[in-house]
């Protein structure tokens, strides 16, 4: 992203932001409440537009206004606080669905390869299930899965663990840690500061709508630069 500026009315919630990240990382944003963490992602995958700047995906540009924005959203993976799986399917049919609608792939091979994917993130036994029988760290994971049946290029997360009971929470990071390690490319939205410190190649501290600092993880938790970083971090220890 560079020089991204995003307006809603009146009030200005992303000023000149720049980000740069890096194939095959994880970049978390930090920040507090309202500071523009969702919109920043949200303006990733196109889904607000923006007033001004530009954002390129892989060398493309993709706020070209000549570009298919569905075809750029179909590279990229989305998954909410909120899991959104549809209620009146299965597991498995909800994961296959974009797999098989958007991209045409033919049910058999969609429904293997999710059974494949079920399976890697410990969900194998409920394939079948509807999602008000799985436990809302099922759910989440199962939401994880339908977003990575696409083989998106990107996977945008944003407070993935918010809704969940903190015994759940654990079972879900554990998801993105192994996705790390098979080098999916990640930015995420957190409010879980051991979280991120933990798996985070960059962190991003968002305080409203300027990225007001930078850096590693071993930077931003252990040598902020900025003051206002220091005072938001200090609420988490
Ligand atoms: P949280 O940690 O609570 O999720 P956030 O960092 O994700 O916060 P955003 O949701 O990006 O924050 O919101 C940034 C600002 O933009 C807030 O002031 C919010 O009220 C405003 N905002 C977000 N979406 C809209 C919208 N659709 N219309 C108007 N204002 C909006
Ligand atoms: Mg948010």
């Amino acid at each position: 992203m560079r020089s991204v500026r995003k307006t809603f009315g009146e009030s200005l919630v992303l000023r000149e932001v720049d980000l740069e990240v890096a194939p095959h990382t994880v970049t978390a944003l930090i920040g507090a409440s309202g500071s523009g963490k969702s919109t920043l992602l949200r303006c990733a995958n196109l889904l607000e537009e923006i007033d001004d700047g530009a954002i390129w995906l892989d060398g493309e540009e993709i706020t070209d206004p000549r570009v298919d924005q569905d075809a750029v959203r179909r590279r990229i993976g989305v998954v909410f606080q909120a899991y959104n799986l549809f209620p009146h399917m299965s597991v498995l049919e909800n994961i296959t669905l974009a797999p098989r609608r958007v991209h045409g792939v033919p049910r058999a091979e969609a429904e293997q390869r999710g059974r494949e994917l079920l399976e890697r993130l410990g969900l194998g036994a409920k394939a079948d299930a509807y999602p008000d029988r799985l436990s809302g760290g099922q759910q989440q994971r199962a939401a994880i899965v339908r977003a990575l049946a696409v083989r998106p290029r990107l996977l945008l997360l944003d407070e993935i663990t918010a809704a969940l009971d903190p015994e759940l929470v654990a079972e879900v990071l554990e998801v993105v840690r192994d996705l790390k390690e098979q080098g999916m490319t990640m930015v995420l939205a957190t409010h879980e500061m051991a979280f991120a410190r933990d798996i985070a190649d960059q962190v991003c501290f968002l305080d409203a709508g300027v990225v007001l600092e930078r850096g590693s993880a071993e930077q931003i938790f252990h040598a902020p630069r900025e003051e206002r970083t220091r005072r938001f971090l200090r609420r988490f220890t």
